[in-house]
């Protein structure tokens, strides 16, 4: 006879919220921590770099802008993309099973803000301006980032509001000017980087 733990019958928090679709406020009431608003404002103070994640394939072109994208190794090139599971892209993306990560220039913030959803342009209204072109898996990737991973999602795993995507990158892009002003997104603005003196 096998004896189990209470954690080992108990499935976790993020199972919780996934199987049974439990909203966040019931999960925070389960296991209480910091509220979304404090974590939101620390996290505001955070520099990312800003990014537009394209897809394309049978479930159709589909692009959003993104923060929540990291490097994850090397050993095989692998990138995380962290997106809302009620954005359309995140279905799109599910279906495809292909991304391509932009990173945006600094010349770039009405690119930024068109693919959040600014103005409400259609997905093709959003690829009709710019210079976009494709790599191996045929998402797109803009010609004015300063650097595209095209990708191959290896694993889709289920945390809270959001899907993490693990993608595996096939080929890379990066703008003829070296020293392009990266986008970065901090307390709520959009920003560039400057070396520091020292
Ligand atoms: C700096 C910054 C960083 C961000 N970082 C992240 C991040 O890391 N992760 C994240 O998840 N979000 C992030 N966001 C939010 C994200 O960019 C979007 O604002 C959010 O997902 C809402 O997107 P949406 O307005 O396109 O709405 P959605 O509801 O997702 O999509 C609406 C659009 O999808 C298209 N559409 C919808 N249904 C269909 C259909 N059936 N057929 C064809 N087209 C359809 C239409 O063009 C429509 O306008 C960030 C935003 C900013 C500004």
């Amino acid at each position: 006879m096998t004896s189990q733990t209470a954690n080992e019958t108990r499935p976790s928090l993020a199972q919780a919220a996934d199987e049974s679709k439990l909203p966040t406020a019931l999960c925070d009431l389960l296991e209480p921590g910091i509220s979304v608003s404090e974590f939101r404002d620390a996290l505001a103070r955070a520099v990312t770099a800003v990014t537009v994640v394209t897809t394309n394939g049978p479930g159709g072109l589909a692009g959003v802008t993104c923060s929540a994208v990291a490097s994850v190794c090397d050993t095989p090139p692998t990138v995380l993309v962290c997106m809302n599971r009620r954005s359309y892209v995140n279905g799109v993306i599910k279906q495809n099973d292909v991304l391509c990560v932009n990173w945006l220039s600094s010349q770039q913030s009405g690119v930024s803000d068109m693919f959040a959803g600014v103005g409400k342009l259609s997905m093709p209204e959003r690829f009709s301006s710019g210079r976009w072109h494709t790599l191996a898996t045929g998402a797109p990737y803009s010609a004015d980032a300063t650097i595209a991973l095209d990708c191959r999602v290896v694993e889709a795993m289920e945390v809270g509001t959001h899907s993490v995507f693990l993608a595996r990158v096939l080929a890379t892009k990066t703008h003829e000017e070296e020293h392009r002003d990266p986008l970065v997104y901090c307390r709520r603005s959009y920003a560039t980087t400057r070396p520091t003196a020292h």
